[in-house]
């Protein structure tokens, strides 16, 4: 393990910012710290960086003790880079001055001006040395934050929301750069962020943090189809809730006998995501021959893809995801089919 947290605990006075936290990372690998806003995220970053000493518990990077046991390493001995959220470049010095800065006391000469051109290379911003800060566009300074962090060879990355300074627009383009660049330099990686979409597209693995603790860690695939908590399904993405009883591995609900899978069996409730919702065209009147009648309530168009709201005769509100092709307008007719099994959890 390049990463491994055990029992960490944190309090800022009466806040308990991070509670009974355990977490490891393998080398090589990108976690997301997913969570929203004050869930101690930022906080498990620093106490990672060494900014702050956790209350109880142990931190080891690559196999060392940096914290715990009555040890505190300092930030500057950990082999942690930081990139912070604003960049933090120096806007006085140029591109490969910010790099070379990086490697202050940890190698000089012909072997560090080697080294800056390596990583600026990696970072794709050779022919940009010279250039100041200011030059630079959002998305080329955190290239070159990247590029110091990474310039010392640490064990370990630290991101904090390394996409929230950019625009939308540029924002996939960014965080699919800072991927390849990342796997490239062979790194291992913690960033943290409240975008679900952003932790879902680039991380290897996702640690969803609620109050402080980390309920649910798991590859980006597993934690959209089996979250382990109502509350997680619907911070991951859209989910529709409905409630039935859970048999064999089926589940009778509003939207028929359905095939089921997790843990619980009897009163239950389950989730469906809205892509697993299948629409048909019906005439107004028709009853349909396989799956639920309902009608269209609206519609959201994405381009590549859209959400149907939809109401069933039963009653329930759902929602539909359909590729981007002709879709169904409000007041339609459709009969409603399930793909794939749903997901059940406890019923509250
Ligand atoms: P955000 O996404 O808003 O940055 P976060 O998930 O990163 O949130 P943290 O910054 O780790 O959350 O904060 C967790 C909790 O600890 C919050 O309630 C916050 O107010 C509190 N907290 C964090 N740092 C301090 C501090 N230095 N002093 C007092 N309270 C703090």
């Amino acid at each position: 393990m390049m990463i491994r947290l055990s029992g960490i605990n944190k309090n800022f006075g009466p806040v308990e910012a991070v509670r009974d936290l355990d977490l490891e990372l393998e080398c090589g690998k990108l976690l997301a710290l997913l969570g929203p806003s004050g869930c101690g995220k930022t906080t498990t970053l620093r106490l990672l960086a060494g900014f702050d000493p956790p209350d109880t518990g142990e931190i080891e990077i690559d196999g060392f003790l940096v914290a715990g046991r009555g040890t505190n390493v300092p930030p500057e001995k950990r082999r942690v880079g930081v990139v912070f959220q604003d960049y933090a470049l120096f806007p006085h010095l140029s591109v490969a001055k910010n790099v070379a800065y990086g490697l202050k006391g940890v190698v000089r000469g012909k072997r560090k001006d080697a080294r800056v051109a390596e990583v600026l290379a990696l970072a794709r911003l050779t022919g940009m040395e010279n250039r100041m800060p200011h030059e630079l566009s959002g998305g080329q300074q955190q290239r070159v934050a990247l590029a110091r962090a990474l310039a010392p060879e640490p064990a370990v990355i630290l991101l904090d929301e390394p996409f929230s300074n950019l625009d939308a627009s540029l924002r996939a383009e960014v965080r699919a750069e800072m991927r390849e660049i990342l796997t490239a330099a062979q790194a291992t990686a913690v960033f943290v962020t409240h975008d679900q979409a952003e932790a879902l597209s680039v991380a290897d693995e996702v640690a969803v943090m609620f109050d402080g603790s980390v309920v649910q860690v798991a590859p980006p695939e597993e934690l959209y189809h089996s979250p382990s908590t109502r509350a997680v399904a619907e911070f991951v993405g859209e989910a529709n809730f409905v409630l039935g009883t859970a048999e064999d591995g089926r589940l009778r609900c509003v939207l028929g006998d359905v095939p089921a899978c997790g843990t619980c069996e009897g009163k239950v409730e389950a989730m469906l995501r809205p892509e697993s919702l299948r629409l048909r065209a019906l005439t107004s009147e028709q009853t349909p021959p396989t799956g639920v009648g309902a009608t269209v309530l609206a519609r959201e168009f994405y381009g590549h893809d859209q959400l149907i709201k939809l109401r069933l005769d039963s009653g329930p509100v759902l929602c539909s995801r359909l590729g981007g092709g002709p879709g169904f307008r409000p007041g339609e007719r459709v009969a409603v089919e399930v793909q794939g099994p749903a997901l059940v959890f406890p019923k509250p």
